[in-house]
């Protein structure tokens, strides 16, 4: 199978990546083309495990040129579009890149994907398309509310999808997933920032209260049940990838202070973000019926994390630098 990734030097595109092509992935895989524009969140370094893999393709580029992508999509196979615009506080500081990257990328992807007649089309989307939710969690089914700019342009992407499907027959799915965590995580979202600072002996910001509450999920799960909506998704379905820890981000801090041996005396708490989503929470079950598990356990993937980070300060100190220019 020939697979293009999009954003796939990204944080969870390229674990994706590494895992279709070092063998720990079921999908085999005879050419993975990664398109990538390579914005301040691509690092070719996230790839360099498998840089002289024979099967890999690195393009650098942008999924809304209209000219490139169709060239890259003739004898592909099937689409994995990760490549975003990421960071709900840049979203709120500025948006249009992320309608730019988010619809107008995608809708390019989906118009090629069409006229050069791909057999599958997964769009990695987000649970913050749905909003806020006090109590319960979220069906895939529930109307889409989106907050931040961010959300916004992702819920615009999921519904032109969702339109490909019903108006061209595109085979298409989307996961919709819960907060990631782990390796290769570019160290502007809260983990990385938090371990990132705390390993340098700064202090780390906590927004607001510090109640909200996010379900964390290790990405190799996100990538797990990715490829499971790949193979065995239903035409034109949406499956949300849940299932990790519900914490809020006061108990997550505690964690990371204690696992980096710092204490509350690290912490600044912060005004809270403009329109801060208070709650997210999923029901994976849709996705659990297909057999999706997560496999991870929070304590195990929270420590093997900040473990990387510690022995891998070649890759993220770069990235600090430059993110505090
Ligand atoms: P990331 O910011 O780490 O990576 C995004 C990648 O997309 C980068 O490599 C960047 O260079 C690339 N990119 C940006 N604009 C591009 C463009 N116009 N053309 C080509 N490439 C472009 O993001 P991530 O955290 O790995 O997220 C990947 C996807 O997963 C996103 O679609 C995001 O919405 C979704 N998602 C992320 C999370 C999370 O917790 N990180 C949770 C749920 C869903």
């Amino acid at each position: 199978m020939h697979i293009l990734v999009t954003g796939g030097a990204g944080f969870i595109g390229s674990n994706y990546v590494r895992r279709l092509l070092d063998g720990r992935s079921d999908i085999t895989v005879d050419r993975v083309t990664v398109l990538d524009k390579l914005t301040y969140a691509g690092n070719l370094a996230n790839l360099a495990p498998v840089a002289d893999h024979p099967a890999l393709r690195f393009v650098r580029g942008d999924t809304a040129d209209p000219a490139l992508v169709p060239e890259l999509m003739s004898g592909v196979d099937a689409v994995v579009d990760f490549a975003a615009e990421t960071h709900v506080d840049r979203s709120i500081a500025s948006s249009a890149e992320f309608v730019r990257t988010n619809v107008l990328g995608t809708q390019n992807l989906l118009q090629a994907a069409l006229h050069r007649k791909v057999t599958r089309f997964v769009h990695v989307s987000t649970d913050e398309v749905y909003g806020s939710i006090d109590t319960g969690s979220w069906t895939e089914d529930w109307p889409l509310a989106p907050n931040s700019p961010y959300a916004a342009a992702k819920a615009g992407a999921d519904l032109l999808v969702l339109a490909y499907a019903r108006t061209h027959g595109l085979n298409v799915g989307i996961t919709r997933c819960s907060n990631n965590y782990g390796p290769y995580q570019f160290p502007e979202k809260v983990v990385p920032l938090f371990v990132t600072t705390l390993l340098r002996g700064g202090t780390v910001p906590l927004y607001g209260d510090g109640l909200n509450v996010r379900d964390w999920l290790h990405v190799e799960d996100h990538c797990r049940g990715i490829d499971l909506v790949l193979t065995d998704g239903a035409r034109g379905e949406v499956y949300n990838i849940g299932g990790g820890l519900e914490l809020t981000n006061r108990q997550l801090t505690g964690l990371i202070l204690d696992a980096c041996g710092a204490d509350w005396s690290s912490v600044r708490p912060v005004p809270d973000r403009k329109g801060h989503d208070r709650r997210y929470s999923l029901d994976d079950g849709k996705l659990r019926a297909l057999g999706y598990r997560p496999q991870v356990a929070f304590e195990d993937g929270l420590a093997q994390t900040i473990d990387w980070y510690r022995r891998n300060t070649d890759w993220w100190q770069p990235l600090v630098v430059r993110s505090a220019a």
